[in-house]
């Protein structure tokens, strides 16, 4: 079998890491692997199961039942024990507690063993805050995307709008710098720019423009 090939790709919230994931993955035909769903897909158990509520999460609770949660990726939605659950995960209730969550070691342990299991037997584009850094750190390539917090809430207020939300984007300032700084500060596996990760500004490219740049670091890592 011919070795996987691993595209990593990190940065900080909303950046444009999905975007330029899915249109890779697209274009070299690799599997497409959205790690920060996975970590909202937790923290949803989490919710739908009331261990995490506004006065608190139960960490015990969560740490024991990891075993009964099954993640699966079909055709770029994911299911949480055979449901779909794409849009719930992107709810604010979840983006607002789902660094709480993803700080706890155990439920990073539980996630990058399957992020690894992917990436063992599949070329993967995956995106995340720990891809270069832990999850692969022998990857292919590895980028790492920036962009000033004001042009990334604008980002995310966008994309929330088409979904039809209430939601402000002074909420969803708040949430992207509360969320940027629990992933870069926290102990196990800070959002961190991998020694040999390229770093791209994501405010000097359009959507396909930053794909065709891409594409021609992967073929000069190709040849
Ligand atoms: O990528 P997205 O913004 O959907 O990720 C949601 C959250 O999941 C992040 O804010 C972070 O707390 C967590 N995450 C993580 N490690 C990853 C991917 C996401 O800790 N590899």
């Amino acid at each position: 079998m011919k070795k996987p090939f691993i595209i990593a790709i990190d940065g900080a919230s909303s950046t444009g890491k999905s975007t330029l994931a899915k249109g890779l993955a697209i274009a070299l035909d690799m599997v497409y692997v959205d790690s920060g769903a996975m970590y909202r897909a937790v923290t949803f158990y989490a919710q739908q199961k009331s261990w995490l509520t506004l006065n608190g999460l139960d960490e015990a609770q969560l740490i024991t039942h990891l075993d009964d949660i099954q993640l699966s990726f079909q055709q770029h939605k994911l299911y949480l024990n055979g449901v779909d659950v794409s849009s719930e995960i992107r709810s604010m209730e979840v983006s607002n507690a789902v660094s709480q969550v993803a700080s706890i070691s155990e439920v990073r342990a539980f996630l990058v063993a399957q992020q690894r299991i992917i990436g063992a037997t599949h070329s993967v584009v995956m995106d995340g805050r720990d891809i270069g850094t832990v999850v692969f750190p022998n990857a292919d390539l590895k980028l790492f995307l920036t962009a000033d917090a004001k042009v990334r809430a604008q980002r995310r207020y966008k994309e929330l709008k088409e979904q039809d939300t209430t939601v402000s984007l002074e909420q969803i300032e708040a949430n992207i710098t509360q969320r940027d700084h629990m992933d870069s500060t926290r102990d196990d596996s800070p959002l961190r720019q991998a020694k040999d990760a390229i770093v791209l500004d994501a405010m000097k490219y359009n959507v396909s423009e930053m794909l065709q740049h891409v594409l021609e670091l992967v073929k000069q890592r190709k040849r």
